[in-house]
């Protein structure tokens, strides 16, 4: 039945805004500068691994490229989704994603980074920068030529629980404290647009992409913030955040059993908080926070058992 439930290695990045906290999720993390955790991977730059059943030691990009049963026979070059935590000890810089087309031209090929975010933790009265304030594409690139960020970025406020969509384009950077799940397209280009002038040990600021990031910033900005829809069903609220043309993202607050008919050609799962038993074809599989799996298009019937919150991603 191993054909069924694919759990991932996960995949940790150091960064200079890293920190220490994915210590909470169980990780054995290298260092106190682990700004991300790749829970699920396809890109070149970072491949889950598969840790249990017979395709123990593939990587989800071999499982893309050889058994595409596993994800009902579905077309695309590409498998389409990343997963992954991130820990912003610091403020991260300020930055914006292009669309699929303007990545395919300019980046060898890559998609466009549409991501989203779900807020697992952060600071009282946090922030974070999200969208801009410029109205017309003149008025934006004078704002960035004479480095007005103060009238140009726009901040929100955050808590717990949140979740905020950040399509290609907008312009965005998480600030210092802000533990987040980031469900986004498989992508790893980034376009930075201000870096607070800060340097290095060495002196140096690092790389900007200015040019770019005028060419792909959305203005004005349109705030595309999805509407929650909230149901009950029994042993489980589910939330759903967002549908949209690159995922689905719900939360599942599972608090007793719940039995669930997955139609979708996978469904990936992380494990945010609390433990439980996931129940499959007479197989049962533990559960706990940090935890980071795939039901594939064959895991058609499941349960999940337990005092435990997973945020679900599919297409
Ligand atoms: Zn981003």
């Amino acid at each position: 039945m191993s054909g069924k439930v694919f759990f991932f290695e996960p995949i940790f990045k150091e960064k200079i805004w890293g920190g220490g906290r994915l210590k909470d999720f169980g990780y054995d993390i290298p260092s106190d500068m682990v700004g991300e955790c790749w829970g699920i991977s396809s890109h070149p730059n970072g491949q889950s691994v598969v840790k249990n059943g017979e395709y123990m030691g593939k990587t989800l990009g071999e499982l893309w490229e050889g058994h595409r049963e596993l994800f009902g026979g579905i077309i695309g070059e590409k498998f389409p989704i990343l997963v992954k935590i991130i820990d912003a000890n610091d403020d991260l810089s300020v930055q914006v994603h292009p669309g699929d087309e303007y990545a395919e031209e300019y980046e060898n090929g890559e998609l466009g980074k549409t991501e989203c975010w779900y807020i697992l933790d952060c600071q009282r009265d946090a922030e974070l920068i999200y969208g801009i304030k410029a109205n017309y594409r003149e008025e934006l690139n004078e704002m960035i030529d004479k480095g007005q960020w103060d009238s140009l970025l726009q901040t929100i406020s955050i808590k717990k629980g949140d979740f905020l969509y950040v399509p290609s384009g907008t312009v965005h950077a998480l600030k210092a404290g802000t533990l987040i799940l980031e469900i986004q397209q498989n992508s790893d280009t980034t376009y930075r647009l201000y870096d607070y002038n800060r340097r290095d040990e060495q002196g140096n600021l690092r790389e900007l992409h200015i040019q770019k990031s005028k060419d792909v910033i959305e203005v004005p900005f349109i705030n595309r913030q999805p509407i929650p829809e909230i149901v009950n069903v029994d042993g489980m609220t589910k939330t759903k955040f967002i549908e949209s043309q690159y995922f689905t993202v719900e939360k599942y607050e599972v608090n007793g059993q719940v039995n669930i008919v997955n139609g979708h050609p996978f469904m990936l799962m992380s494990v945010i908080e609390g433990e439980g038993l996931l129940f499959i074809d007479g197989e049962v599989y533990p559960i706990t926070k940090g935890d980071h799996f795939m039901l594939s298009a064959q895991a058609n019937k499941f349960s999940l058992n337990g005092s435990i919150s997973i945020i679900v991603s599919y297409l």
